[in-house]
């Protein structure tokens, strides 16, 4: 895959449109259970109560509580149907001055809205991190159709536009922060991701400023990852478990280094899976500005 130029971060970066392409095949090819990730929890028809997200949120144990010895193996996670997760960056109305390409990363808020109507009427419940987690490690139920929503690269639209849309529908989702643009101009600001986080979401990691991951050395990882990292515990008054890379790019030297961080997964876009780290490599899609909430359904299916 070809890396972006030090022009194409920077552009990248002012866009906020900042992940390499958009794939809605990956490996829908070799995977032959599309969105067949609902396994029914027997638990949440019978509580009286509808469960909402945040519920099914608490439920999910720590992913530091679960032993390490007791995870499955690569070929096991692998092997589990994939919970379908999408990619939001910018959820705002296209002006004259956005590129064909930049539109993909930017939903107009009329078809972000439709999205997420299609997400409701169709019976998907969201879910977080710490459920897929134990989901792909010990086998622990999901609800029916399972799906995540992931936002990148803190654009303040998200906590404007997204966060009122999803509580419409109990809906929770994942912010990953890159944390150089908090309290900028048209970014969310400290005090925004930490209400993102009392209400029950999940915040992660998305480095300092956006640089690839696959081009780190020596005191990189302290700036992009180590200090970010603090920033977000500080801010949310929680432990930070979840990385997303930029661009989704990755490579095996990022794992251990990760590992080491405290991290116990990370999230890529539409490529392969590790074969051997299939928990430093899940796959999401980017919801195209461009689709329309019958083709991001079917994205969904064919992708997962
Ligand atoms: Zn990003």
């Amino acid at each position: 895959m070809k890396l972006p130029s030090a022009s194409l971060l920077s552009a990248a970066l002012v866009l906020a449109a900042c992940d390499s392409k958009l794939a809605t095949t990956g490996e829908a090819a070799t995977s032959s259970t599309p969105a067949k990730a609902a396994v029914i929890d027997p638990a949440a028809g019978t509580s009286g109560t509808q469960a909402t997200s945040t519920d099914e949120a608490n439920a999910a144990p720590d992913p530091k509580t679960i032993p390490a010895g007791s995870t499955a193996n690569a070929a096991a996670i692998l092997a589990r149907p994939q919970v379908p997760i999408l990619c939001y960056h910018q959820i705002r109305d296209w002006t004259a001055r956005d590129s064909k390409g930049a539109k993909d990363y930017i939903v107009p808020v009329a078809q972000f809205r439709a999205h997420i109507k299609m997400l409701a009427d169709s019976g998907y419940h969201t879910v977080l991190p710490d459920q897929v987690y134990a989901y792909l490690t010990t086998g622990a139920k999901l609800p029916s159709k399972p799906i995540m929503l992931t936002f990148d690269d803190t654009d303040l639209d998200q906590f404007t536009i997204a966060r009122p849309e999803l509580d419409k529908y109990g809906y929770k989702a994942v912010y990953f922060v890159m944390t150089v643009s908090l309290g900028r101009p048209h970014y969310m600001t400290k005090a925004m991701v930490k209400q993102l986080s009392d209400e029950g979401n999940t915040i992660g990691s998305h480095t300092w400023d956006h640089h690839n991951v696959k081009k780190y050395q020596g005191k990189d990882w302290e700036t992009q990852i180590d200090k970010p990292t603090k920033t977000l515990e500080t801010i949310t008054g929680k432990k930070i478990n979840y990385f997303a890379y930029p661009f989704g790019l990755w490579n095996e030297q990022a794992f251990p280094e990760l590992k080491k961080r405290g991290f116990v997964a990370a999230f890529s876009l539409a490529e392969k899976r590790d074969q051997n780290d299939p928990l430093f490599t899940i796959r999401r899609i980017i919801a195209s500005g461009y689709w329309k909430p019958r083709t991001l359904h079917n994205s969904i299916v064919q992708s997962f």
